[in-house]
């Protein structure tokens, strides 16, 4: 009886106000606990290892839209290929390829968001400005050519700290690269997601004009990572 409803429904009909798509962040929480939430209507729900989401995905109702939010090692994007709903996290040229690939052999289009690096730590993932204008800038020279991926909008973590101004300055950083990028006219390039804010800073992120939050704690209690 970990899962706190009462915190779901008031999180989703503040979110619902907003347009704003909850990824229910079920990461090392058993099947009982997503389909609590199924029942009182949640379809989006976010893993973060391959193996698990791959387990959950083969015993759980069919309509769930499964959000990778992990870090993705492109040797196991022919694990979740076949199902994904929307990868997070893509990180480099290289796995963009690879879920390209793996993409066209399940003969479908993968949604996928550009993990941006926005936090002042160094120890986040995700591609700095550079990197991900080399990404763009390679629209003649290969991002193009990646016909069964489309980049749907970007997505980033903001510093774990109590500096509540920090954190919405690094939303608004993110926000600001999205609007920039969002008017390229690349046709796999497609922005209208901005994913970001998770239990402690979901409510800035709304602030600063989030479409899409990933929430775990709130809702399903703290995790137990030595089980
Ligand atoms: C675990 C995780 C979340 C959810 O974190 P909470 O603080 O429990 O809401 C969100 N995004 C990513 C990328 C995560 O790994």
């Amino acid at each position: 009886m970990a899962v706190n409803t009462e915190a779901y429904q008031s999180i989703r009909k503040e979110l619902d106000e907003n347009n704003i798509t909850l990824v229910a962040v079920s990461k090392t929480k058993p099947v009982e606990d997503i389909l609590e939430l199924y029942e009182l209507g949640q379809r989006d729900f976010g893993e973060n290892y391959v193996q698990e989401l791959v387990d959950k995905q083969a015993t759980l109702p069919k309509d769930i839209r499964w959000h990778f939010i992990g870090h993705l090692q492109s040797n196991k994007v022919k694990y979740i290929a076949p199902f994904v709903h929307l990868i997070h996290g893509v990180d480099s040229f290289k796995l963009l390829k690879e879920i390209n690939k793996e993409a066209a052999k399940n003969n479908r289009v993968i949604d996928v968001l550009l993990q941006v690096h926005i936090a002042q730590e160094e120890t986040k993932f995700g591609l700095d400005e550079e990197e991900l204008k080399a990404i763009y800038n390679r629209n003649t020279d290969g991002l193009q050519e990646l016909k069964n991926v489309r980049i749907c909008g970007f997505m980033g973590m903001a510093s774990f700290s109590d500096d509540l101004e920090k954190v919405r300055g690094e939303f608004k950083y993110l926000k600001s690269l999205f609007d920039w990028y969002a008017d390229l006219p690349i046709a796999n390039s497609q922005l209208n997601i901005i994913s970001m804010g998770m239990s402690g800073d979901y409510k800035i992120a709304v602030e600063e004009r989030s479409t899409m939050v990933r929430i775990g704690s709130l809702l399903f209690g703290a995790r137990n990572y030595a089980k």
